[in-house]
């Protein structure tokens, strides 16, 4: 166990940012991860408690109290081995995973749980930097083959378990690069894409292949789903030629507020804009670019994808940004030994939020206000009334009505599905959500109610965090592998 005191010696120390009036006038990231000897005193302070709650709180399962001691004796390279057994892409999740794990981290009872997610991202970053992080291309070939659709972190994860158990595997991709929402959702200055770019060297060097600008089945009518495609691939074709299907589209339809003025111009989902951001940044060209600059901006809906449109709003050079959310103001600080070990709910203040942001709970919008004379067809501003919960539901207050300025208005209260026409062109039964229909025992996890189709990822479970798609495409490519050969040797 790391320091047997040092729990007691050492406080948490928090990674450093960037200060915000340098950071708002660019894209790059600026968390200032931990030097070698803070992620040393910081693994210090692991208790290596019996029952190690964290273990249990990640939902890959990390070895965290393994790699924490391993970082305080400065065993570097054995930390990335123990790190890189449960997690593929611990560059990630040690820059953006919400980190369940320190919630339930035993410190966090009565003091500052470990900064787990500070040493993930030394221990990566410093793997990486001294190369370490290798091709692990499989020893033998089982002549087997997979296709996996979509390239988020589900598909990638279980490309690369697959591609190191011997399969052939080929990754199809509408989108015209690699990465699913770690490419075009999540802005640069929280993940530079480089990190996604090394990862995929990596998996080529393994065998994997990816087919990007393919769209396999077909997009809802006038869906605003993110789609590069310039080839469209049937289905029936994949089932023929592939002995396995993956399916890990994502949930890509967004909630839509359907109230007055939604059609005015000006009234976008997070989703049209935070890709044409990053897109942007990679070189690509964007057409009908929707600017925030100069203008006064306001985000509907109050999670990480909201919080992620304030960042790109600031960086845009807007002139005002609001945020609101529909749920009254949580508590400052949640009472610990009530919901220790699970992850709280407590008002979350992101970077984001520190770069500039008026926030508003308990509102909901009742209609976008249209522009006069020539600016007619565009939002103008928006009219709102408070709300509070009462008998289960959110009631309007009456008197409480507003009008707002308003020239962006951006939708981010996140997605209700995944593409039904990809799960029926494929014969996928759906849940209640509309999700794909697939459980996740050991015994038939995975599995859809269409033999050899198996689904993972925020297809499967709905919109979720990189953290569990990662962790289901693992499981995933266990379950395909067990199904092509019988057994399998692969992690659950
Ligand atoms: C703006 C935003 C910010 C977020 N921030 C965080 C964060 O900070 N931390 C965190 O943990 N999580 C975050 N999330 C959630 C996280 O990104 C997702 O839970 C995760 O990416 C889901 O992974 P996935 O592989 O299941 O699907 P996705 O990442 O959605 O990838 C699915 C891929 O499949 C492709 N695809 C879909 N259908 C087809 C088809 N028919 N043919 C070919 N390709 C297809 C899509 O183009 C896409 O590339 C964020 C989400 C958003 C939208
Ligand atoms: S992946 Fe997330 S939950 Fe797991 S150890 Fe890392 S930060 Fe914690």
């Amino acid at each position: 166990m790391g320091k047997v005191t040092g729990f007691l010696e050492f406080d948490r120390l928090e990674q450093e940012y960037e200060p915000v009036a340098r950071r708002v006038r660019h894209y790059k990231e600026f968390v200032i991860g931990l030097s070698a000897d803070q992620a040393k005193i910081q693994g210090a302070r692991c208790m290596d408690c019996g029952t190690p709650f964290c273990n249990h709180g990640c939902p890959v399962h990390n070895l965290i109290p393994d790699f924490n001691d391993l970082v305080w004796r400065g065993d570097w390279r054995q930390a990335i081995e123990v790190l890189h057994s449960t997690n593929n892409f611990p560059e990630f999740t040690g820059r953006i995973c919400p980190a369940p794990c320190e919630a339930a981290c035993t410190l966090n009872i009565n003091d500052d749980p470990v900064g787990i997610k500070s040493i993930e991202h030394a221990i990566i970053d410093r793997a990486w930097s001294q190369g370490w992080v290798k091709p692990q291309p499989a020893a033998a070939r089982t002549g087997k083959s997979v296709a996996v659709v979509g390239s988020g972190p589900a598909g990638l994860a279980a490309a690369q378990q697959l591609a190191r158990a011997g399969h052939a595997v080929t990754v199809f991709e509408k989108n015209s690069r690699i990465g699913g929402l770690l490419r075009y959702g999540i802005p640069d200055f929280k993940l530079e894409k480089s990190h996604i770019d090394r990862r995929i060297e990596q998996m080529r060097a393994e065998g994997v292949v990816f087919r990007t600008g393919v769209l396999v089945g077909a997009l809802p009518a006038g869906s605003k789903v993110t789609n590069d495609a310039v080839e469209t691939v049937a289905p029936a074709q994949l089932m023929a030629e592939f002995d396995a299907v993956l399916l890990a589209g994502g949930a890509e339809l967004s909630r839509d507020l359907p109230v007055p003025g939604r059609e005015l111009d000006g009234v976008h989902f997070a989703m049209e804009f935070l890709p044409q951001q990053n897109k942007v940044l990679a070189g690509d060209t964007v057409e009908g670019r929707i600017s925030a600059a100069g203008k006064h901006v306001i985000v509907i809906g109050g999670g990480d994808t909201g919080s992620d449109c304030v960042g790109t709003s600031n960086r845009h050079g807007a002139a005002s940004v609001t945020q609101f959310e529909l749920l009254p103001m949580p508590p400052e600080q949640e009472d610990k030994p009530l919901v220790w070990p699970y992850w709280p709910i407590r008002l979350r203040t992101s970077s984001s939020h520190e770069e500039g942001c008026a926030r508003e709970f308990a509102i909901a919008t009742q209609a976008f206000v249209a522009g006069s004379r020539k600016d007619k067809g565009r939002v103008a501003g928006l009219k709102t009334v408070q709300v509070q919960p009462q008998g289960g539901r959110l009631v309007e207050v009456p008197g409480t009505e507003k009008e707002w300025k308003a020239d962006l208005v951006l939708l981010a209260m996140g997605f209700t599905a995944p593409a039904a026409t990809v799960l029926e062109a494929f014969g996928v039964e759906r849940d209640g959500r509309g999700n794909a229909r697939a459980g996740t025992g050991l015994r038939d996890g995975y599995r859809t109610n269409v033999p050899k189709v198996f689904a993972a990822g925020d297809m499967r479970r709905g919109q979720s965090l990189v953290v569990w798609a990662i962790r289901e495409g693992r499981q995933a490519a266990r379950a395909i592998d067990e199904a092509l050969m019988g057994a399998t040797t692969l992690p659950a």
